[in-house]
């Protein structure tokens, strides 16, 4: 009996302690990552700090509308998301709250974070552009190019119902003005092979199976084409299809970013804010970048050598995402407007 008690009296004392301690230090995270992508990451920070993390993963507007609807009562500590179309919306939308952290503002370019400190990019992806290996001599050289005459019936990309097609929008807005932007939208689409259908994966598919001549999707596409996933690995559509990288003598390829921010009602800001430092770490960037082959933000960490494998200087654009976030909007009435379906 007295064996019993003693028991008992430590079992509480520990799931006590437990709760006490998984109250302090824990963080909620809503994340539109697929969960093997962030998984092994998240274990490492619980292990160096003792901080659990609580992952919640769905999809990125279904996400934004979650935290809308649960207002200050959101569990979440931290959303993280795809696209600055998506994190900006978040921020216009007042989901996320302003931190300020020194390593963050080291670790993390300017170009990729917010200047108010809503949210912060942890890797970058390239919207670039494909074609089959045996056209590649007469390769178009900027995103202008491919809404050129020239190209009539060979453009193959996504709707513009999706947010990359808003970003890459935003971007030519950004750097062109709307009136040539909209110019732009127009050509592409008197120039798609067929009513855009399918993602990013369709349309190396579709070029690979002898469809339109060019193709536009995100850079780590290609790469899953050659890696360990056997539901991604496609070795008949790599090795028909190679990259090209537009705007190189200019603003660099269009990139974005996977990121996000500490949410407005968060219960457990300093521990979010460990996380996101984590997030940014020299460690953690290697890490983060490889698992979905995209390139690092940090300035210390060097690519992997699939992505450097695909050149050595590969210019990427350096507007600052927060402005191209701003134009979104006025993306999606524009694109409306050229009949980007
Ligand atoms: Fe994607």
């Amino acid at each position: 009996m007295k064996l019993y008690t003693m028991i008992a009296l430590s079992a509480l004392c520990l799931s006590s302690t437990f709760a006490v301690r998984a109250d302090a230090q824990e963080v909620n995270l809503y994340s539109a990552q697929k969960e093997h992508l962030i998984k092994p990451l998240l274990q490492r920070f619980t292990d160096k700090t003792g901080i659990k993390v609580r992952l919640i993963t769905g999809d990125a507007s279904g996400l934004v509308t979650r935290l809308e609807h649960e207002g200050e009562h959101s569990p979440a500590d931290l959303l993280f998301t795809t696209d600055i179309g998506n994190i900006y919306e978040a921020k216009s939308k007042k989901l996320l709250q302003p931190i300020d952290s020194k390593v963050l503002n080291e670790n993390i370019p300017p170009a990729v974070r917010d200047p108010q400190g809503t949210w912060y990019g942890f890797t970058k992806r390239a919207r670039i552009m494909f074609m089959r290996k045996q056209d590649k001599a007469n390769a178009p050289k900027t995103y202008d190019d491919i809404a050129k005459p020239q190209w009539k019936g060979a453009v193959l990309a996504r709707s513009s119902e999706d947010v990359y097609n808003q970003s890459l929008m935003a971007f030519m807005i950004y750097h062109h003005g709307e009136a040539k932007a909209l110019a732009w939208a127009k050509g592409i689409v008197a120039n798609l092979a067929h009513t855009p259908v399918g993602g990013d994966r369709d349309q190396l598919r579709h070029l690979a199976a002898g469809e339109g001549r060019i193709a536009i999707a995100n850079s780590y596409y290609y790469a899953m084409l050659f890696g360990a996933d056997p539901a991604l690995h496609d070795e008949q559509v790599a090795s028909k299809v190679i990259p090209v990288f537009l705007d190189q003598e200019t603003t660099g390829v269009h990139i974005n970013i996977r990121g996000g921010g500490v949410t407005r009602h968060a219960k457990h800001k300093k521990e979010a804010i460990a996380l996101l430092e984590y997030l940014s770490s020299e460690e953690a960037q290697r890490i983060f970048a490889d698992a979905n082959n995209e390139y690092p933000v940090h300035p210390k960490v060097a690519p992997s050598d699939v992505i450097r494998g695909w050149g050595d200087n590969i210019k990427l654009d350096a507007a600052p995402l927060e402005e191209i976030g701003k134009l979104r909007r006025r993306a999606i009435i524009l694109l409306d407007e050229a009949g980007w379906r």
